[in-house]
């Protein structure tokens, strides 16, 4: 193998995750050993869902960032993205620990996984409509097997609408935009964010405020949720 980086997490549903070398999405599969050649410490492979499997809450992103979840292996550890995003979660006591951008610092979610909605890192940050489909497969059964699933926070567009797809709706069922909320046909609330993204906060389209509104009304919607134990809505 040309890789090296162990998986620092274990996943909360093992049963839905995707083969390291998952040949699916053949444009990934390139993107995947040029990148395994270029970096080969790097862990460059779908990247697992991460978390608590008895979580109410589900935190989904488009797909790894380059330097954050493909190089380290957990959801948006590492990248600018993550900062953020694991500020408010820690903040709220979704997770123990100090965040480090390493998946070895030790955090642990509680109440929440974070997922992508595609597996792999795509070629400039863009996942093809196709790869969105065909990564699906392991998306739907994530959420399948997450039991107390009440509240799903999906981060940017692409991500809403594959979220969208994922729990039986059309995305013209489920627009788009930041603190949009629909309840899905499973009665699961599916809310929608702009991304944590650096462009996003350095151009003001996001602020630290308006992420934490959306993860508060995560927690409000999320009251009465009959699952999660740790980290549950109080
Ligand atoms: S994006 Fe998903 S389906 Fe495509 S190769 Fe990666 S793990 Fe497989």
């Amino acid at each position: 193998m040309l890789f090296s980086a162990a998986p620092a997490v274990v996943s909360p549903v093992p049963n839905a995750e995707a083969p390291r070398d998952c040949p699916l999405c053949p444009r990934l599969v390139r993107f995947r050993e040029d990148c395994r050649v270029e970096h080969p410490d790097w862990w460059n492979s779908p990247v697992p869902v991460w978390g608590d499997p008895g979580a109410w809450l589900a935190v989904v992103g488009m797909a790894p960032g380059k330097h954050g979840a493909n190089r380290t292996g957990r959801p948006f550890t590492g990248d600018y993205a993550g900062e953020l995003l694991y500020a408010t979660l820690l903040k709220h006591k979704l997770g123990e620990g100090e965040y480090r951008a390493d998946p070895g610092d030790g955090v642990r979610l509680t109440g929440a996984v974070i997922l992508n909605a595609v597996k792999c890192l795509p070629p400039a940050n863009k996942p093809e409509p196709g790869e969105i489909a065909t990564c699906r497969t392991y998306f739907e059964a994530a959420l399948g097997q997450l039991p107390n699933l009440r509240v799903l926070v999906a981060l940017g567009a692409i991500a809403h609408a594959a979220t969208a797809r994922a729990l039986g709706m059309r995305p013209a069922q489920a627009r788009f935009g930041h603190g949009a909320e629909v309840t899905a046909p499973s009665g699961q609330v599916l809310l929608s964010s702009y991304h944590t993204s650096r462009y996003n906060q350095n151009t003001g389209r996001l602020d630290a405020a308006m992420f934490d509104a959306v993860i508060e009304r995560a927690i409000m919607l999320g009251r009465g949720s009959n699952g999660g134990g740790t980290g549950k809505p109080e």
